[in-house]
């Protein structure tokens, strides 16, 4: 952690079911918050959004691993990786957050627009033995919260993933792209057992198919990676009739480069503006709270300090010891 981190100061401290500890950490913007759940071997983050209120829109980012094997090098679970969390670590975190917190301000069936992503921290995809339960029991719990499945696109079998979606029509999917040749995304992911760009159109083709909804693809723009090339190449892969794109607007993973936010965020706006002209359906995704609780997936760093502390259980990622990726120059 650096020596002039502007983190924000833990909130509350209380514990659920099946974690010992949530600390609790507010934005001082006012609508995010995040979540850390630690048990003796593990550690998860959640985020908490709300658009303005509670009861007009939440969202949740919660975690389906504790640190993540897949390394990438934008994001600061990218280093290591503990173990899988259980069905009931995934289900308490969006119930704790909903009914220890929303509720106080509205119930949850009473929410304009839920949405629980599995995409804070983890590779979703690389646990969805335990996943598959978590996702039935919250569509039980929440039958009207959308529940988005965001993936780095792991080489596994997408079949028990597909028929899930065709049981549960609130399924949705989102395939984490970030650059427009593999060349390139082989940097940014070290993964190696991933879908190419290739695979990964033609599986999110297959689901749509299968299933009648559009999936996504969330792609975090740079200076490096925003021409008009890069535009061609992704409407080469990604038919905009069949798919959305998220542009997200990238979190540096050192708490002390988010002075560079104003400019990341002007260059998402600009990459944008070519996306709509190619005729993707497009939107913007500009995590609040990045300042001082990091409310980005990029940003995890409470997890950074829990895996400094317990250097017994964090082993290596894929990722490990390569250079970070994204870091504003200058
Ligand atoms: S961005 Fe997601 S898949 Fe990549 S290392 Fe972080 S948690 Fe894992």
């Amino acid at each position: 952690m650096s020596a002039t981190t502007s983190l924000a100061l833990p909130t509350s401290r209380t514990s659920t079911e099946h974690w010992d500890g949530v600390v609790r950490y507010d934005s001082s913007e006012g609508n995010v918050s995040k979540h850390v759940f630690t048990t003796g071997n593990a550690v998860a983050e959640s985020v908490l959004y709300r658009y303005p209120t509670f009861a007009d829109r939440t969202v949740i980012c919660c975690s389906t691993q504790s640190g993540c094997p897949v390394g990438c090098r934008f994001c600061g679970a990218g280093d290591a990786f503990v173990r899988n969390l259980t069905t009931a670590e995934i289900v308490d975190q969006p119930f704790h957050l909903l009914e220890d917190i929303v509720a106080s301000e509205v119930a949850s069936d009473s929410i304009g627009s839920l949405q629980i992503m599995f995409m804070s921290m983890g590779e979703p995809l690389l646990n969805l033995k335990a996943l598959t339960p978590a996702i039935r029991e919250l569509n039980e719990r929440y039958p009207g919260a959308r529940l988005l499945v965001s993936t780095s696109g792991p080489r596994v079998d997408y079949e028990p993933f597909h028929q899930l979606s065709e049981q549960i029509d609130t399924v949705g999917l989102q395939f984490s792209v970030h650059e427009s040749t593999d060349e390139a995304r082989d940097t940014l992911v070290p993964f190696k057992a991933k879908l190419t760009l290739a695979q990964m159109a033609q599986t999110g083709e297959q689901w749509a198919q299968l299933i009648g909804r559009r999936p996504f693809f969330n792609y975090c723009v740079h200076d490096r990676n925003d021409t008009d090339a890069d535009v061609a190449r992704l409407r080469d892969l990604f038919d905009p009739a069949i798919w959305e794109a998220t542009l997200s607007v990238i979190c540096e993973r050192d708490e002390t480069m988010t002075v560079a936010h104003a400019r990341q965020r002007s260059l998402t706006e600009g990459f944008m503006t070519k996306m709509l002209t190619a005729g993707y359906s497009t939107r913007m995704f500009d995590p609040a709270g990045q300042d001082d609780v990091g409310g980005g997936c990029g940003q995890l760093h409470y997890v950074q300090k829990w895996f400094d502390d317990h250097p017994k259980f964090a082993r290596r990622s894929a990722g490990s010891g390569l250079p970070i990726v994204h870091a504003p120059e200058g």
